[in-house]
């Protein structure tokens, strides 16, 4: 079963909202099994979303819209496509009643004329309750085919595809004898380029088949998703099991967990296996590798905390590094680096921690240490590391990549 999307906001086209409406519904539906075959964003324009949803029927008979179903002048999606339908509006008392006392229960008194309009309905058309805001959902199937309209507003959507939307498309997939079929597993890595993962399983990627193999990379990582169509379910999950145990050892180090896995999480559950408490010492990612651990519930059974050393005397004072390190190797170096990570385990009386010091840029760099040099040092039990790295990017790229750098270092010794 194939569908399109059509997003309806001239504010999509401005660029000043992003479609976030289009992304989610094709990955719940790709998630039933359905393949979204084509998406489009229009204005808030009643001719151009007819010719849109048109054309969409005609290729696949099914259409899902998000947006302008508003009690605004610019919000015309229902009328649009009513007419498409030949339906006319028509007042739903008992939809209207239920707006009645939902205004009431706010103490906004009672519904204003401009949103009187939203209790009108395409005759025909199957109204999809939308506790979370005053337009409802609307599945209106006739003569060119069914449309699925949904509010703009994000949560709306999101709550009236999950109660309403996927469970109809699960009920009509079943009644078609179409099963559920599009599975995917997402494998994550860190460490290694988009490149360098490619080089590593290209010749792997034929033995994979059916599995399709897609490279994302997020900055701070390349996910690789794993995704198989158009097979039963049973079948496509014995198919995505393989493809791991295949990739797996190709990977090696690079992975660390699946699906929406944090390396930080990661990173926690490995310590605490052992029994050991972490400590941080950062001095260009300013806090960011405590944040990453602290967003993390249950950090507490690890973490026991850390400095902010980011002047040269606070590395000195607070963690004891050698003035005279700082001075004869630079602040950013392997040396200052070891010294910090074993200055705030001593100063926390941690088994474990990791320190931080760079050039986050954009001033500060030099020819023989430019902008993006960082050097990581990290401990765990008797044994330390340290690393240095040359990241590209501006501050926030150097800074995001050192704390992913930092807690992947610490991870692959705490693995051994
Ligand atoms: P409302 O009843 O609030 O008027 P609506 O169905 O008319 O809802 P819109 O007016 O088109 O929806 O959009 C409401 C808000 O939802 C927009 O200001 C925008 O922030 C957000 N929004 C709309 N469409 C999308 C989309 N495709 N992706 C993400 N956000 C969206
Ligand atoms: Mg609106």
């Amino acid at each position: 079963m194939d569908v399109e999307l059509v997003t309806v906001g001239t504010e999509l086209l401005l660029g000043f909202t992003l479609d976030t409406n289009a992304a989610e519904l094709a990955r719940a539906l790709a998630g039933v099994g359905v393949r979204v075959a084509r998406r489009v964003s229009v204005g808030d324009d009643e001719a151009e979303i007819r010719s849109a949803v048109a054309g969409a029927l005609e290729r696949t008979g099914f259409v899902v819209l998000t947006g302008g179903l508003g009690p605004t002048s610019d919000d015309v999606t229902k009328r649009a496509v009513a007419a498409l339908f030949d339906a006319p509006l028509e007042l739903d008392e008992a939809y209207l009643a239920q707006m009645e006392r939902r205004f009431r229960s706010f103490r906004r008194g009672s519904v204003p004329a401009s949103n009187r309009s939203q209790a009108e309905i395409p005759r025909g058309a199957d109204v999809l309750p939308n506790p979370r805001g005053t337009a409802p959902g609307l599945w209106l199937s006739g003569g060119p085919g069914t449309a699925v309209m949904l509010p703009g507003v994000p949560h709306e959507m999101r709550g009236l595809l999950e109660e309403q939307v996927l469970p109809r498309v699960a009920a009509l997939l079943s009644e078609r004898g179409e099963v559920p079929t599009t599975r995917s597993r997402t494998l994550r890595t860190t460490g290694i380029t988009e490149s360098g993962l490619q080089d590593a399983l290209g010749a792997l990627e034929a033995s994979l088949a059916p599995v399709r193999l897609a490279y994302l990379p997020q900055g701070i990582g390349v996910d690789l998703r794993l995704t198989v169509w158009g097979l039963p379910h049973a079948a496509a999950e014995r198919e995505l099991t393989r493809a791991v145990e295949a990739l797996l050892p190709a990977l090696g180090r690079h992975f660390y967990g699946e699906g929406e896995a944090d390396l930080a999480a990661v990173v926690l559950d490995r310590l605490a296996a052992r029994g050991w408490t972490l400590a941080v010492a950062e001095s260009c990612t300013g806090g960011m590798i405590g944040a990453r651990i602290t967003a993390i519930a249950g950090s507490s059974r690890v973490f026991r905390g850390g400095v902010i050393c980011y002047a040269d005397e606070s590395k000195v004072r607070d963690l004891g590094v050698p003035e005279a390190l700082i001075r004869s190797e630079g602040a950013v170096s392997e040396q200052v680096a070891r010294a910090m990570a074993a200055g705030v385990a001593r100063r926390f009386g941690t088994e474990a921690s990791v320190a931080v010091t760079g050039i986050a840029g954009p001033s500060g760099g030099s020819e023989e240490k430019p902008v993006g040099t960082v050097w990581i040092a990290v401990r765990a039990g008797e044994q330390e590391r340290a690393l240095g790295r040359r990241f590209p990017g501006g501050r926030r790229e150097v800074r995001r990549r050192s704390t992913q750098a930092a807690l992947d270092l610490l991870r692959r010794l705490v693995e051994g």
